[in-house]
């Protein structure tokens, strides 16, 4: 039988022509070097100090590794940048889906660029580890921004639960400050956790809202017109214009009802349109007395420090958890444990006090 039949077969193919060497060996060679060649700690240090936005970039990348010597190296390069950081103002964005936090962020950072300022944008977004889609940070949706030499756009981290994407986005806040940024721009969806998390790592917290049929007051969370510095109503363009203002003054009213806030700051509710760009300087001067008045009596500095014991207590709370739920005694026990719990042979309480003793 000759070669030929042995493998006589529709997938048999016959040998083509070799294909001419378009690319120099020696180019494949100098790529693949580029490649393979790990980056060091103090080449991207010193990049980040110098601003390097690709150098950043990878840096912020390293944060959000969950490999052991990413994490390492990223824990080098966290510990260098820290004296060089603290020194921008820090701003959450909170609202709504929709809301125009993107829209704002277009015309908010480009009115701060024009002011000479250095703008980075980060996202957190819990949603997105479960979406797995993020909903936040899409650089698509700041078109204008993304081109701006002096604004570097970050997409949302992504992670298991909140407590990881906070910690990401607070060291990514180093990291950018390090690199010469003097506002950080947190973007947040105001619903779930993240906007208490986000109000634990910036200065200023703003709060877009959307104007309603006279109801503003209806369904907005408490806690969340506590804490914010600012209520901003957005879209007020068109026949929306006269419902922002009454919503402007219903809002007003409310906060009233509120106590003072220890650091002497009574929070402001302004209306703005995005879109047509009307009303975003009158915000960054607001924003612009805040940082005066809180610096001048020294409360700007306090609340730096009570957020820094809250993080610290934060990442015990959760590295005591890991460890716990990670703890193969624990794991074990606990599914055992969930079944006699199913059967209402034990209680919730005997089944916590029986596993809190592993160690
Ligand atoms: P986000 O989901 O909060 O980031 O909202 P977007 O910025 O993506 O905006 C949602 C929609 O509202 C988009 O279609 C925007 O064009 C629109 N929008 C945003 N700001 C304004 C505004 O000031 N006026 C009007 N009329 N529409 C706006």
């Amino acid at each position: 039988m000759k070669p030929s039949d042995k493998h006589k077969s529709a997938l048999n193919e016959v040998s083509g022509i070799i294909s001419p060497n378009k690319t120099h060996q020696s180019s494949i060679d100098k790529i693949k070097i580029k490649r393979s060649k790990k980056i060091d700690s103090t080449t991207l240090i010193n990049g980040i100090k110098k601003g390097d936005i690709s150098l950043l970039s990878k840096g912020i990348t390293l944060i959000e590794s969950t490999n052991s010597s990413h994490k390492k190296l990223a824990g080098e390069i966290i510990k260098s940048c820290l004296p060089l950081s603290g020194n921008s103002i820090r701003i959450g964005i909170t609202g709504v889906p929709g809301v125009g936090k993107s829209t704002f962020i277009e015309s908010f950072g480009t009115l701060l660029t024009q002011n000479g300022k250095k703008v980075a944008v980060l996202a957190v977004d819990p949603s997105s580890s479960v979406n797995k889609g993020s909903i936040l940070g899409d650089k698509t949706r700041m078109e204008s921004l993304i081109k701006n030499p002096n604004v570097y756009i970050r997409p949302s981290a992504s992670g298991d639960n909140l407590g990881g994407v906070t910690k990401k986005t607070r060291e990514s806040i180093i990291l950018c400050e390090a690199a010469g940024f003097d506002i950080i721009l947190i973007e947040t969806v105001g619903v779930g956790q993240s906007e208490t998390a986000v109000h634990s790592m910036v200065d200023f917290f703003l709060l877009l809202k959307l104007a309603g049929a006279g109801d503003e007051l209806q369904g907005i969370k408490r806690g969340i017109i506590e804490m914010a510095d600012s209520i901003v109503i957005n879209k007020a363009d068109g026949d929306m214009k006269k419902v922002a203002e009454l919503a402007k003054n219903a809002f007003r009213n409310a906060l009233h009802l509120f106590p003072p806030k220890e650091n002497e700051w009574t929070p402001e509710v302004l209306t703005c349109s995005a879109l047509q760009n009307e009303g975003i300087a009158e915000i960054w001067e607001l924003i612009k007395s805040y940082i005066q008045l809180t610096k001048s009596n020294k409360s700007f500095n306090k609340k730096r420090q009570e957020q820094e014991i809250f993080w610290l207590y934060d990442t015990i709370n959760e590295q005591l958890k890991s460890q716990f739920y990670n703890n193969p005694k624990v794991k074990k026990e606990l599914n055992q444990q969930l079944q006699l719990l199913e059967k209402k042979k034990t209680t919730p309480y005997e089944v916590a006090s029986l596993l809190l003793r592993f160690k």
